[in-house]
């Protein structure tokens, strides 16, 4: 099986996306930072997801010589011209924690109605020749005044779809099918056998 690195520090990325990867069938082997396999930090300096997805793919890909897979994701509030986006990780400063990046966000939507968001997910795959793909998906939902659920990561006890009546961290394995991420991967997948040729 053709072994696929995953570019991202973040676990929970990790964990959600090779959950989704693995349902979706794709005859590859995910490796990732977990798997011991240190890579140097790519400085995220891209005006948009695309830029800034595509670049750590590119770079990483490069470094191992291995087929690489990223994921930069964020959360666009409508109220707020579509930020925290590519700023999401850190909306409340540079070593912003999930809290404190959350606090911001209902502080900065406090007395304002229209909380309509979306999440926005870009993956990118990149061969070591520097040739590149990007897949995007979005999700939409709106911001809750107070946090619901346990699971999940980042703005995720925030992010309420009425269709569910439930947050992102209320509901675990249906995000899996239905995130930014579910549909930027399952966008890839579609293409996957084409790109690996
Ligand atoms: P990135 O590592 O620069 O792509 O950071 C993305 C940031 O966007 C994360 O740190 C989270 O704050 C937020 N984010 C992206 N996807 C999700 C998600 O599925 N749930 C909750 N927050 C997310």
């Amino acid at each position: 099986m053709l072994k696929v690195f995953l570019a991202t520090g973040n676990k929970n990325k990790i964990i959600e996306m090779k959950d989704i990867i693995e349902k979706l069938n794709l005859n590859i082997k995910l490796v990732s930072i977990n798997d011991g396999i240190v890579i140097p930090e790519v400085i995220e300096d891209g005006k948009t997801f695309e830029e800034n997805s595509q670049k750590k793919a590119i770079e990483i890909a490069k470094f191992l010589n291995m087929i690489t897979i990223s994921d930069d994701s964020g959360l666009c509030v409508d109220a707020l011209n579509g930020e925290p986006g590519i700023y999401s990780a850190r909306f409340a400063g540079e070593n912003a924690t999930t809290e404190d990046n959350n606090k911001k966000l209902i502080e900065s939507l406090k007395g304002i109605s229209n909380r309509k968001a979306k999440f926005i997910c870009v993956i990118s795959l990149a061969k070591p020749n520097g040739e590149y793909f990007s897949f995007r998906g979005e999700v939409n939902g709106d911001i809750l005044e107070e946090e619901r659920g346990e699971n999940g990561f980042g703005y995720d006890p925030f992010f309420y779809l009425s269709k569910y009546n439930k947050t992102f961290a209320e509901m675990p394995e249906i995000k899996k099918e239905i995130s930014h991420r579910a549909i930027a991967l399952e966008k890839l997948s579609k293409e996957i056998e084409k790109i690996l040729g």
